[in-house]
């Protein structure tokens, strides 16, 4: 890590399209653009170029962009050449590249470099891949703002708020007989209670973040024919799962991702889960069996006709046993009822029709809500799992912390807490991260980014 060879990639994704661009990333690229267009374009300017080969014929013409270093992505000398959107062209002039000194990027190493030479920080880094990865409008907005740096800034004014208490601990612990660095016991229990509280806060909004990257997953369990493809369409709001009249005929998993308030949710449609001798049917099973392991709710559709019956108890008593549940009552047209909603005993029941739609705007709100979903927190920031934990742990030894600075005589360990806490939170940023942590994160990122 930290090499300043110079790297290349195709950074526009494979296939054909109206422009196709090639990037480039090194210390001194003066050398290898000399060779490929033939002259220095003029920093951040379009230069309309030929793109040559080793023989000198021409590969193709487009547009080249040069940022010197350090005003570039990377910080380092960095060239895009745009050329024509083919994966044939777009080859040649990775491979011009290649022959003209550079080799190939690994995936996500333009960011680390970003990230080596500053131009990021860890947490904003992360938020790159993100805004990439985004599964809806409102996940990529929020990546954007992480990207801005909002995140990383709540995180750094609650590093530096605890620096300053550490800072006076500290001096307490070294110097006990001068009075004047002494911060009275009460005046430290209140700015770590206002450090925590504030700490809370950006927990809440980053569990929020964490719910818009992830999603969640649901899978709809229920008898042949209750109506689980139909409720997934509606929910779907258009013709994914195949609805038919035969039980057994929605053989497969079939995977739908729906957006309630910006929020994505996988939806899981299931093979009935029942004895069968047919391969295909058990095929579909298995499969099936492996999406509720990984669900984070389950929603059981039984006919209102006839109610839970004794096979939906085995369903019931199949699924993980803290798996959430909802049970939905489906068909409520046929029996003239209106939509409702009740707590059960195994969880929220509700009475919906998946053929007329009414009811469904119950079950969507539900699924927010039992997701955890408040959507009226403010500033949410784009947050993976790690920083969730970060801030979680950085949270327990505030709260040790805190219990501390009631009792006079253990300073030592109420600073050995407070340094921990600190410690925890720089990490998402990336002050102290190590190399494997900083391996893991940018090799899961696309190649050319
Ligand atoms: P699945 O086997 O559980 O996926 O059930 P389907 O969604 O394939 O539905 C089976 C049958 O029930 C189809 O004929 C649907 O049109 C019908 N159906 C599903 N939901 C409703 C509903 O709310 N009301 C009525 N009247 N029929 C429904
Ligand atoms: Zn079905």
């Amino acid at each position: 890590m930290g090499s300043t060879d110079l790297i290349a990639a195709i950074a526009t994704p494979p296939g054909r399209g109206g422009i196709g661009v090639v990037r480039v990333s090194g210390k001194n690229l003066s050398p290898l653009i000399i060779k490929i267009i033939n002259h220095i374009p003029m920093p951040r300017y379009a230069s309309l170029s030929r793109f040559l080969d080793e023989d000198g014929s021409i590969i193709d013409q487009g547009i080249a962009l040069y940022f010197p270093s350090p005003h570039s992505y990377t910080g380092e000398d960095v060239l895009e050449l745009q050329g024509h959107g083919g994966p044939a062209v777009m080859n040649l002039l990775l491979s011009r590249c290649l022959s003209a000194g550079a080799r190939l990027a690994q995936p996500g190493e333009f960011t680390l470099r970003a990230f080596l030479n500053g131009k990021l920080d860890l947490a904003q880094a992360e938020s790159v891949a993100d805004v990439i990865d985004a599964s809806t409008g409102e996940a990529a907005r929020c990546a954007m703002r992480s990207l801005q740096g909002e995140f990383s800034r709540v995180i750094d004014d609650l590093v530096q708020a605890l620096t300053d208490l550490r800072m006076v601990v500290e001096a307490t612990l070294d110097f006990p007989e001068e009075e004047t660095v002494v911060l009275p016991q009460a005046d430290v229990c209140s700015k770590l209670a206002a450090i925590q509280s504030q700490l809370d806060d950006v927990l809440t909004a980053a569990r929020q973040g964490s719910l818009l990257r992830e999603g969640v997953g649901v899978v709809l369990v229920g008898q042949p024919n209750v109506g689980k493809s139909s409720l997934m369409n509606q929910l779907a709001g258009e013709e994914t799962a195949i609805v038919t009249e035969i039980p057994g005929t929605t053989r497969d998993a079939i995977h739908e991702m729906v957006e309630i308030e910006g929020v994505p949710f996988h939806l899981i449609d299931t093979a009935g889960l029942r004895e069968t001798d047919d391969p295909v049917e058990k095929a579909g099973i298995a499969r099936t069996r492996a999406a509720i392991g990984k669900a984070d709710l389950a929603l059981l559709l039984v006919d209102c006709r006839w109610g839970v019956v004794p096979e939906d108890r085995a369903i019931v008593d199949s699924l993980p046993p803290k798996l959430p549940l909802i049970l939905v009552s489906n068909k409520i047209d046929l029996l003239a009822k209106v939509p409702q909603i009740e707590s059960g005993e195994d969880g929220p029941l509700i009475y919906l029709s998946a053929k007329t739609g009414a009811g469904i705007d119950l079950l969507r709100r539900k699924l927010l809500e039992m997701a955890g979903w408040h959507s009226e927190a403010e500033g949410i920031f784009m947050a993976r799992h790690r920083h969730v934990e970060a801030l979680r742990e950085s949270g327990e030894y505030l709260r040790n912390a805190l219990e501390l600075s009631r009792q006079e005589a253990q300073l030592d360990l109420l600073a050995e807490e407070l340094r921990a806490a600190q410690q925890m939170l720089s990490s998402i940023t990336g002050e102290f991260s190590a190399d494997d942590l900083l391996g893991e994160i940018f090799s899961r990122f696309c190649i050319g980014k």
